[in-house]
């Protein structure tokens, strides 16, 4: 296992604000991890497990450990002909999982092609593009409980997921790390096209394919959305506001242009990146921190912001859309500190 001192975590998320930690340990397999968990190393100080740091926001130095996992396999599980389930392992980039499933013609990651980050996160974040979320092919999330070191299995519903949201963030938030991820995927053709334009715009690219999807998808996404390698920033900043139909309405006939998705009878989701756009931010700079200028619900490091630098611009983002629309707006980026 590598552990490392006093290491910059500037290359590890995302934002790439320059941040340290007192301790890194990456660990390789489950016995590892579980050593480590048992460590005074890990006993004595705070800590927080990341994946490749996609949608995290450090507040400062982290004075205390970093784990991450290099659990590195894909395998098959069971196969029929018309399924198949692979697990793999939560240090796999999520990406490269995705290409795996498109070039063996398994049916159902594609929409979720190009999304930064490790397969472990994806089973706690419930990532989602495209008309597709991930909680739709996961059957079983492997963890470690961090208290007793034993493995356990959650099955698609213990997970019990929802917008961006599972048992992991909320009863089970810090209790296991997850180790690996079995998905059910389909190989007789089954596409899922009907988000907005995407049916078109795949067809534009040619005929309706894995591949052509994939490739769609992708081209999109780098189109629309900054590359962390260039600016730094964690994707949207801020979940898409789910609000009671009454207020919609009402809201609705101030701003009829008001973009909008139904959930239920009585719920309706808004756009929050509309809303930051309708109060002006859209491509704004505060000091080292912004905007973007072609999705307003990302922020960006603008080259030396500070991780208090986007906190601070997030919450006068958050303060003009209550004022305007009378709608908090939550993060989605967690914000790391060992406070
Ligand atoms: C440009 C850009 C575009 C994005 N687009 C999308 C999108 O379209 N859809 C979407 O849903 N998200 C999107 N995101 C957000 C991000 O990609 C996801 O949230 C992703 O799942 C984060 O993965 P990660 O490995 O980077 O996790 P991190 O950001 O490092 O961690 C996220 C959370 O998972 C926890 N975690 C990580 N690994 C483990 C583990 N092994 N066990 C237990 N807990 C763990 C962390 O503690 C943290 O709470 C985007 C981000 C960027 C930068």
């Amino acid at each position: 296992m590598k552990i490392s001192e006093n290491i910059s975590l500037k290359t590890y998320h995302t934002f790439g604000t320059d941040v340290k930690a007192a301790y890194f340990a990456e660990y390789t397999n489950i016995d590892e991890l579980v050593e480590l968990l048992g460590s005074d190393l890990f006993q004595q100080q705070p800590s927080f497990h990341i994946g490749s740091g996609s949608n995290l926001l450090f507040t400062g130095d982290f004075n205390g450990l970093i784990l991450h996992s290099a659990i590195h396999f894909i395998r098959v599980v069971s196969e029929t002909d018309q399924k198949i389930q692979l697990e793999a392992g939560s240090g796999v980039n999520w990406d490269d999982f995705v290409e795996y499933c498109v070039q063996n013609n398994y049916f159902g990651a594609e929409n979720l092609s190009l999304i930064p980050g490790e397969v472990g996160a994806s089973a706690v974040q419930n990532i989602g593009a495209y008309g597709a979320e991930v909680k739709d092919i996961i059957t079983e999330v492997h963890v470690i409980e961090i208290e007793s070191g034993k493995p356990f299995v959650f099955s698609n519903q213990e997970c019990r997921y929802g917008y961006r949201e599972s048992i992991f963030k909320k009863e089970a938030k810090g209790k296991y790390i997850v180790t690996s991820v079995v998905v059910e995927l389909s190989k007789i053709p089954v596409y899922q096209l009907g988000y907005q334009h995407l049916e078109a715009e795949v067809i534009k690219n040619g005929e309706i394919s894995l591949k052509n999807i994939r490739e769609t998808i992708i081209a999109i996404r780098t189109g629309k959305l900054p590359d962390p390698k260039v600016i730094g920033n964690a994707g949207s900043f801020f979940m898409n506001p789910v609000i009671p139909t009454t207020k919609f309405r009402e809201l609705l006939a101030t701003y009829p242009g008001m973009p909008h998705f139904t959930i239920s009878e009585t719920e309706e989701k808004v756009p929050a990146g509309w809303l930051i756009e309708q109060c002006g931010w859209k491509g704004k700079t505060v000091g080292n921190a912004g905007v973007h200028d072609k999705q307003a619900l990302v922020l960006v490091n603008k080259g030396n912001a500070t991780g208090n630098e986007i906190v601070q611009l997030a919450n006068e983002i958050q303060k003009s859309v209550q004022e305007k629309f009378n709608i908090l707006l939550v993060p989605e980026v967690i914000y790391v500190s060992s406070k």
